[in-house]
This record gives structure tokens, sequence and C-alpha cells, in this order.
């Protein structure tokens, strides 16, 4: 075994969500730290798949739409055929509909519930399932939201489907962690990525979230990693049920 705790070699992680954005950065990441990258997604995930060959680990690109939970049992197959099987993954697949609470639609409430929270769950059963079934240690890494832990304006499907992501992660990890999976969340702060674009091309929301960032700046993908890679690896082991806040400090504020 590697004396190094944070060494991925020979572990597999499905990302979902992983063409662009966080995701994108976890799976470089987390190939970096040696591990074979399995990236879910309804478009091509070429970028990623260049930069995480570059890194000489493995990659299969599934393709699915988790507005649904039909394809999860297509995942869990694809990768047992590629890899033998899955030790990480990373539920990152999520969308954002904004709108005022008293014009908000059916329609913008369930395709963000559905992606953000229902598949968020099926995913992790198939996946805990498997590892029950093989007695192999797993880690289950959801990616949470500052509105897990506030309500936010304007985005009601989000914050709902965001605040029962941060309650999920206990409850998982509650019944699955005597079975040898960890289940955790991280919330980032305010990341620069598209999930945040309409935010960023506003000057006076842009301003006022600036100012109250500690660290005075917007996040990149690149600042999920180190806590990915910790929450993917052996050094977490005892580390369950939790939701870590990578956020430059706004919650602290
Ligand atoms: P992004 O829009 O760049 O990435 C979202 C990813 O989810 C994309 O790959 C997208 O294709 C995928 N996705 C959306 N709907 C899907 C569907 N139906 N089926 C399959 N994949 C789907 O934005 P991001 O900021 O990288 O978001 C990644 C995660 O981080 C999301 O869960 C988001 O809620 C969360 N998050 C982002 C921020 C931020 O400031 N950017 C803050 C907190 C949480």
């Amino acid at each position: 075994m590697s004396t190094n705790l944070f060494d991925l070699s020979g572990k597999t992680a499905i990302i979902t969500g992983c063409n662009t954005g966080l995701g994108q950065g976890m799976a470089v990441g987390l190939a970096e730290a040696g591990c074979n990258i399995v990236a879910v997604n309804r478009s091509e995930p070429s970028e990623t798949q260049r930069r995480v060959e570059a890194s000489g680990q493995g990659f299969l690109a599934v393709h699915a739409d988790l507005t649904s939970t039909a394809p999860i049992d297509d995942i869990l197959y694809q990768t047992e055929q590629r890899f033998g099987g899955a030790d990480i993954l990373i539920n990152n697949a999520g969308l954002i509909r904004r709108a005022d609470a008293l014009d908000f639609t059916e329609q913008d409430w369930d395709d963000v519930i559905n992606v953000n929270l229902k598949s968020l769950f099926f995913l992790s059963q198939a996946f805990g399932r498997a590892c029950v079934d093989k007695q192999r240690r797993g880690k289950i890494i959801n990616i949470a939201s500052l509105l897990s832990f506030q309500g936010g304006i304007r985005v009601p499907s989000y914050t709902a489907s965001k605040s029962g992501v941060l309650g999920l992660t206990r409850l998982m990890a509650n019944e699955w962690a005597s079975l040898g999976l960890n289940v955790n969340a991280i919330a980032p702060g305010y990341m620069a990525t598209n999930n945040t674009q309409a935010l960023r091309d506003d000057p006076q929301r842009s301003r006022e979230i600036l100012g109250r960032i500690p660290t005075g700046r917007w996040g990149t993908p690149e600042d999920l990693v180190g806590a990915a890679v910790f929450l993917a690896s052996r050094a977490s082991d005892y580390v369950n049920g939790h939701t870590l806040a990578v956020d430059g400090g706004w919650l602290g504020r």
C-alpha cells in the first residue's frame, strides 16, 4: 500500500457532469492523483478526455441524461465492463433555474430536482449496492452548495435540491458507514463556471458577491481538487456525513 494517504493509483471514479466546470476540474485532479475516470455526460467530454489521458489514466465516456434515472444501470454496467467497477462516485451534475418564487414554474422545479436530487440518490444507491455486493470500499462525494446552508433568492428548486443533498449525505452516511462506504459532500462557494455566468454578468450582483467573499475572488475548478482528492482517498476513511465548504470564507462571514 502506498504511504501517500492521498494516492488514488489503481482506483476508478465515476464523475457526472464533467465535460466542463467543476466536474472537469475534479476529473483532471483525480486523474493526476492516479485515478481512472468514467465521465458521465449529455455531450462529448472531449476536453476532459484529452486532459485525463494526458495524465496517463484510463478514460471512459458514458452518455447519459440524468433528468431521468433510466441511464443509471448502464453507467454501472459500462464501468464494470471497462474497469471492473468503481471505487469513487462524484455526483456533480447539476443545474439551476432562476425566477421569482411567485412566478416559479413546475417545470423548473422538476427539472432541477430530478437531476440535482433524485438521480443523485439513485445513482448513489446503485453504486452503494455494487460496492456492498463486491465487499469493496466506496467513496461517494456529493456536490452541495452554499444554498445547502442558506436560503438564496430566486432559485427555489435549487435551494430545495442542495439543502436536500446535505440531508441525504448524512442519511446515506448513517446507513452505509458500517458497510465500508464514506458518504460526504463538498459545498463550493461562488465559482467562476457556467452556473454563475448570469451573476458574473450582472455588475451589481457581481460586486456585491465579491465584496462578501473574504478571499476577494471567485473560486476556480482547481480550488475544489484538494477537497475532492481528500474525500476520495484513504485520508478520509473516518470522515462520514460531512459537508465541506470550499468557499473562500463565505460562510464564516
Ligand atoms: P456547469 O454548468 O459548468 O456544470 C454542470 C454540469 O452538470 C455540466 O456538465 C452539465 O452538462 C451537467 N448536467 C446538467 N444537467 C444534466 C443532465 N440532465 N444530465 C447530465 N448532466 C447534466 O456548472 P458547475 O458550476 O461546474 O456545476 C457543477 C456542480 O457544482 C453543480 O451541481 C452545481 O450546482 C454545483 N455548484 C456550483 C457552484 C458555482 O458557483 N459554480 C456553487 C455551488 C455548487
